[in-house]
């Protein structure tokens, strides 16, 4: 990809600033002028001899107002003057300019003096200028003036600098990908058929907005992408820019952090006024967690990413529908996202960019080793199978790491053993940052999630199974999902208690099957879903055997009692721990049962997710025929 940046404005901000900088000099010295003339008054005075000055102290029509005298400097100021306007010296000895000035008023005081000031001049005496001093006093004053004037000056310099450097569009970092550019369409991104059915609109929307506009339809402003790191969001949202053929400016949410204050904002104001002279275009602000964290989720700090934040939704609610800009956003952490941004009018849209399913990790495959020769009779399928819950990212690592080892043994083309070599070093690799799970994993994540399915299934009173995967998604193994039937606000305690055991199900799978001593972390968020549940149904709902009818409110009541902090006594909470235990008890035995009987169900099932992954509707029926309800986890 070539990046395209404009460079215009650059060089317009560099002349403002060299102007402003030259004023700052026109002042400084203007400034030292003043001073250093202040102390040599007289200089643009004009010159006369001592002997026409005596001549005319002493004549009442000399004109003569006033002599200061300075050391061997005399000032002259005229009768008509009220500064000197003449000078001359003192003779070298000071004999003719003592003998001369005797005449005037220069020694009489009192009434003589004034009587003799109407018509002679009067004689100042001031403390000669000392030249020394003058420039001490310029050193020592002038210069801190100076430095400091300096040290703002480059302050603003560096500030506007960095402003360019970070500001503007493409002046360094933003990029522009122009549509005239080698661009990335929905062909380079394999898989993710359902993320890319979803953004086909938006370019459907930026290809002819007029055609949404003339309808009056609202048009979407901000489309988020969901996903795990290195699903292919980045590239997704470049491809709906190369789809669409309309200019592309892209920041990172963690480029903000490295700005100096105030420049994140300034920032998110350029870009979108740079995107709407583009418009249509498309604004792309990758990692938006970096800066949209929610606001509490970090406390005091943050400021300057509260900053960015809010420009952000100025920008957002200052559109208007025929603005023609869609802001695009990517997020490996939609939880930890300001809620203000995800409101209407803002992020409204998501796309889930999922991890790819074994057909999706063949087709990444294929892309990325498309240039790359391959043995013959290699199957990438294999490669496929292998590689569950890796990313996009991790296949092309895969893919690069077996072309770089081929490279390395001098082989021709790339072999099933550097293939082989390449995915372990990507999946147990030193990072071991990615997801990719080995096969032991896989098979405890297939039973764990097929424990889920089948006790779901099973139990009367539960909903039916919609899906099953062991794909991982953000922090779970796989995901078993279950579909109510229709929108009810009520539940019954028979349909919550198989929610609990439902929930027990993959824990007593593993167990199962892997024996007690092999129990696993997969399973902990389950466990800390059945505690929740079961304390909502005995403290809330009196859905507790010994305390049915009774319920322990914990907020608002405004009763709390000492020794628990909660509006019951010790005793109680002891009784509803009691209750609680008595409700997971019961829910995992419940699993057992169902599982034991269900065995060969449980393994058909896994089979199955350990070789398609992904269980759907029509699946599922198939699979889970001829499962039976034990005699003893029978309720009712
Ligand atoms: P994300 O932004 O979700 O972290 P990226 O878009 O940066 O992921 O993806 C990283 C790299 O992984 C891409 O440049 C591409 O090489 C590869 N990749 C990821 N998903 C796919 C995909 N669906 N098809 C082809 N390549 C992919
Ligand atoms: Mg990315
Ligand atoms: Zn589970």
């Amino acid at each position: 990809m070539v990046e395209k940046k404009i460079n215009h404005q650059k060089n317009q901000k560099k002349s403002s600033n060299g102007i402003r900088s030259i004023f700052f000099v026109i002042i400084v010295f203007l400034f030292a002028y003043a001073f250093v003339n202040s102390f040599s008054a007289g200089a643009k005075t004009e010159e006369v001899a001592l002997s026409d000055v005596i001549a005319r102290a002493n004549d009442a029509n000399g004109n003569i107002k006033k002599i200061t005298v300075s050391g061997s400097d005399l000032y002259i100021t005229l009768k008509d003057k009220d500064q000197p306007t003449q000078h001359s010296r003192k003779d070298s000895s000071g004999t003719l300019y003592e003998q001369g000035l005797k005449n005037s008023c220069a020694d009489k005081t009192g009434d003589e003096l004034t009587e003799c000031q109407k018509t002679y001049p009067v004689v100042e005496y001031e403390e000669p200028v000392n030249y020394g001093d003058i420039i001490f006093n310029v050193l020592t004053l002038g210069l801190p003036i100076l430095a400091i004037i300096i040290f703002f000056t480059y302050m603003m310099r560096q500030a506007q600098s960095m402003n360019k450097e970070n500001m503007g569009f493409g002046k360094a970092k933003a990029k522009l990908y122009g549509p005239d550019k080698k661009k990335v369409t929905f062909k380079d991104v394999a898989g993710n058929e359902s993320a890319k059915q979803d953004l086909e609109e938006i370019v459907d929307f930026l290809k002819n907005p007029k055609k949404y506009e003339t309808l009056g339809a609202k048009i979407p402003r901000g489309v988020l992408l969901a996903g795990d790191p290195g699903t292919g969001k980045t590239l997704m949202a470049r491809a709906v820019a190369g789809e669409a053929n309309v200019p592309f400016f892209s920041i990172s949410g963690s480029e903000f952090a490295e700005m100096f204050v105030g420049v994140g904002a300034s920032r998110v104001r350029d870009l979108f006024s740079k995107a709407k002279k583009n418009a249509p275009s498309i604004i792309f602000i990758d990692e938006i967690d970096a800066v949209a964290h929610k606001r509490d989720a970090r406390g005091g700090a943050g400021r300057e990413d509260e900053q960015t934040l809010n420009q952000i939704l100025v920008e957002m609610d200052g559109f208007d529908n025929e603005s023609g800009v869609i802001v695009m956003a990517a997020t490996n952490r939609v939880d930890m996202l300001d809620k203000a941004l995800l409101r209407p009018g803002r992020f409204d849209r998501h796309v889930d960019v999922a991890l790819p399913e074994r057909k999706d990790r063949l087709a990444i495959l294929k892309v990325h080793f498309k240039n790359k020769p391959l043995e013959e009779g290699i199957n990438l399928d294999s490669l496929a199978a292998k590689t569950a819950g890796s990313s996009g990212a991790d296949l092309a690592n895969i893919a690069n790491e077996a072309a770089i080892t081929a490279a390395r043994e001098g082989h021709k083309t790339i072999t099933s053993d550097d293939i082989t070599e390449a995915f372990e070093r990507v999946a147990i690799g030193p990072k071991r940052q990615s997801k990719v799970m080995n096969e032991h994993e896989k098979k405890l994540t297939a039973y764990h999630e097929a424990g889920h399915a089948i006790v779901g299934h099973v139990l009367p009173d539960s909903d039916p199974v919609h899906k099953v995967t062991i794909i991982p998604r953000g922090h779970t193994g796989g995901v078993t999902w279950f579909l109510p039937p229709e929108d009810r606000s009520y539940k019954n305690i028979y349909e919550l208690k198989d929610v609990l055991a439902r929930a027990m199900g993959g824990r007593i799978a593993e167990k199962l099957i892997f024996g007690k001593d092999d129990i696993t972390t997969g399973a902990s968020s389950d466990l800390r879903n059945v505690a929740s549940l079961a304390k909502e149904m005995i403290v809330e709902e009196g859905m507790g055997s010994e305390t049915r009818n009774l319920v322990f409110p914990e907020e608002a009541t405004g009763y709390y009692t000492i020794s628990t902090g909660k509006p019951y006594s010790e005793k109680t909470a002891e009784i509803i721990d009691k209750e609680i235990k008595t409700l997971s008890d019961e829910a995992a035995k419940r699993a057992e049962l169902v599982l034991s009987a269900n065995r060969e169900a449980l393994d058909r099932l896994a089979e199955a997710l350990l070789e398609k992954e992904t269980l759907d509707e029509d699946e599922l029926p198939a699979l889970l025929k001829g499962t039976t309800l034990p005699e003893g986890a029978k309720l009712h």
